[in-house]
This record gives structure tokens, sequence and C-alpha cells, in this order.
């Protein structure tokens, strides 16, 4: 029988893989309470208690523009170690497959859009964010060279920004989307301005987190395929920063105390991704479009304001 093990299984993406695959015994879904990841030791003796088949490696110091502007020794050394400790004994315990979670954030700064997947390596990453951009791209290397060397079934997908229920709320650490939801949630409690950070201008794609791990579960089933594979909404998707303030606003019907801090940073301006690949092997995506998603996720935080991350 199968065993896969999830690392990150109570973050944004495991929650969702959790919801999809229900009271499935073959899965454990690991946290930071059960095992510190960051500790070579205790990654090894979890691998050691649940003998995983199969690895879906979530886990990650993860966090939006501002965190990564912040705090690049901790994106850096955090996020080397735990998929160093994470693929390490995925090798040690003969996991016949991996799928790591690398992201549209790390590719060249300077390029030619869309980026695929052959583009990663070929040039420096944004300014904003190269400390998590290398150790993710080191996660790529790492996957490569056990393939190479010992044939592992080690891959890596790549999704662009992602969002949903159990996502981080917190309003300095977080991505753009669960931080507006909070923002504006207080900006209405309390009669303030509704504060969106930069111009509002930069594009993004972004998937709902129940369709990524649709995919991840499925890509999971495929064992030949090991290659790196972009996971995100087709380039015509692309929506600006205002839009999806506008639409959180909306959701709490606050759009009139919308306004824009233009001295914070808008971060890199466009990252489009190119899903082509995706699509010749998995045919129609039928992704949650991004009004939707927003408004499910808005009523998520709202029922779960007292206990959600923030
Ligand atoms: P997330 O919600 O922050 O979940 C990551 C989980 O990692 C956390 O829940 C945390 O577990 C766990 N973790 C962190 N340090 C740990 C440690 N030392 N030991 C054990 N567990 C630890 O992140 P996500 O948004 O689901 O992201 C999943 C993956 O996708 C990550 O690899 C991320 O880099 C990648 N990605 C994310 C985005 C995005 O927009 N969110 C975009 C592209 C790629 P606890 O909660 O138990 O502390
Ligand atoms: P990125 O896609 O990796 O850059 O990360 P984010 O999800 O943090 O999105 C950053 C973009 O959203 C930038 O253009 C920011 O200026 C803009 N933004 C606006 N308000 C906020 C906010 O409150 N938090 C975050 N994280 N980004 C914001």
């Amino acid at each position: 029988m199968e065993k896969i093990l999830v690392t990150g299984g109570r973050g944004l993406v495991g929650a969702a893989i959790n919801k999809i695959v229900g009271s499935d015994s073959s899965y454990h879904f690991t946290n930071s309470s059960e095992t510190d990841l960051y500790e070579y030791k205790s990654c090894r003796e979890l691998f050691q208690k649940y003998q995983p088949t199969k690895v879906i490696h979530l886990a990650a110091n993860v966090g939006g523009l501002f965190k990564n502007m912040n705090q690049k020794v901790d994106m850096l050394e955090k996020n080397i170690i735990i998929n160093y400790n994470v693929i390490k004994c995925s090798h040690e315990f003969g996991v016949k497959k991996f799928i790591g979670c690398l992201s549209t954030c790390i590719f060249p700064d300077e390029t030619v859009y869309p980026i695929n997947e052959d583009t990663l390596h070929n040039g420096p990453p944004h300014s904003s964010n190269y400390a998590y951009a290398y150790a993710k791209r080191m996660l790529e290397i790492q996957c490569r060279l056990y393939r190479e060397q010992y044939g592992d079934n080690f891959m890596c997908i790549i999704p662009t920004n992602i969002y949903g229920p159990h996502d981080n709320f917190n309003l300095n650490d977080s991505h753009v989307i669960p931080g507006l939801i909070h923002k504006c949630y207080l900006a209405k409690k309390e009669e303030k301005d509704f504060l969106v950070f930069g111009t509002g201008r930069p594009l993004r794609q972004f998937i709902y987190s129940d369709d990524l791990a649709k995919f991840i579960i499925w890509l999971l089933d495929n064992l030949e395929y090991n290659e790196s594979l972009i996971v995100s909404p087709d380039p015509a998707e692309e929506t600006s920063i205002g839009k999806i303030a506008e639409l959180i606003a909306n959701e709490f019907n606050y759009l009139d105390k919308l306004r824009y801090d233009t001295s914070k940073s808008d971060g890199q301006y466009r990252k489009t991704a190119d899903n082509s690949k995706l699509k010749k092997m998995y045919g129609d995506l039928d992704l949650t479009n991004i009004e939707d998603g927003i408004k499910k996720t808005v009523k998520w935080f709202k029922n779960n304001y007292n206990t959600c991350r923030k």
C-alpha cells in the first residue's frame, strides 16, 4: 500500500489536499508541532516512523513581498535546510515519487514573457526576493541531481501565487490576497481607510489552493513524469493588484475607502507564466475564477477569524 507523506500539511496547500483526500488513510499530513523539519534528526525519525513511498513536500519558510524583503537570511537558510533534510531522507528511505514546490517568483527578473520551465536559471531573480529564489532554485537543482545520479523520481512543480482558506493572514508577512483581506476587515471594523501597498499596477496570476491540490494529487500518480512543471492559469488571466484590492473591498462593501500607499514597494511588475506544458498533459484545467475564489476565501476568513493564522 502507498504511504504518502505531506510536509506543511496544515498550511494553505496542505489543507487543500487534505480536504480532497478526506479520510484516505494512505496520507499522513505532518506539521511543525509533530516534527521540526529544520532538524535533520527529527526529519529522519519522521521518515523512519511513516516509511513513506511518496512525498509531497510543501513545508517551507513562506511569505509575501515584504517578508521576502525584510527577512532575507531566514528566507535563504531555512528553505535550504528544510529542503536538504526532506530530500535527503526521501532518497535514504527509497521514496519513489517526490514532489517539491518552487514558485514563479524565482525566475530571472529580466526575461522574455511568458516564462517557461526551461528558463529558470537563466539570470538573477528580482532583487526583492532573491534569497527565497536562490534557495528554491537549489531545490530544483537538488532534485535534478538525485534524478541524474540515482535515478530517483524527484520533481518540482512551479505554482504562481496561491490563495484560499487556511492561508497566512498576518498583516506584515503574508501574500497580497490574505494580507488585503485582513486589512480590509480591520479597516471596516475601525472605520479607517483600506490601505493597499504600492501603485496597484503590478500583475499576477493567482491559483486557488483547491485547484493546485487537484493537480498535485494527479501528478503524484504519474510516476513517469519527472521534470519541473508550471502550474498556473493562462497568461490572459493575469490580474492587477488594483483589481484584486477592488474585488476584496467589494466583498466587504468598502470600496469607497480604498487608498494606495505608493511609498511602499510594488515588487516585481509581472512574472507571467506559460502553462502550455500543463495544459498539454492535463487537458482543460477548469480553474476557479478569481471572483469566486476571493468570495470563498473572504467567507472562510470571516467564519474562522478567531482561529486562523494571522
Ligand atoms: P504555508 O501555508 O506557509 O505552509 C507551509 C507550512 O510549512 C506551514 O504550515 C508550516 O507548518 C510548515 N513548516 C514551516 N517550517 C517548518 C518546520 N521547521 N518543520 C515543519 N513544518 C514546517 O505555505 P503554502 O502557501 O501552503 O506553500 C506551500 C508550498 O508552495 C511552499 O513550498 C511554498 O514555498 C510554495 N509556494 C507558495 C506560494 C504561495 O503563494 N503561497 C506560491 C508559490 C509556491 P506549521 O503550520 O505546522 O507551522
Ligand atoms: P509576490 O507576488 O511574490 O510579489 O508577493 P505578494 O503576494 O506579497 O504580492 C505583492 C504585490 O502586492 C506587490 O505589488 C505589493 O505592492 C502588492 N501589495 C499591496 N498591498 C499588499 C499587502 O498588504 N501585502 C502584500 N504582501 N502585498 C501587497
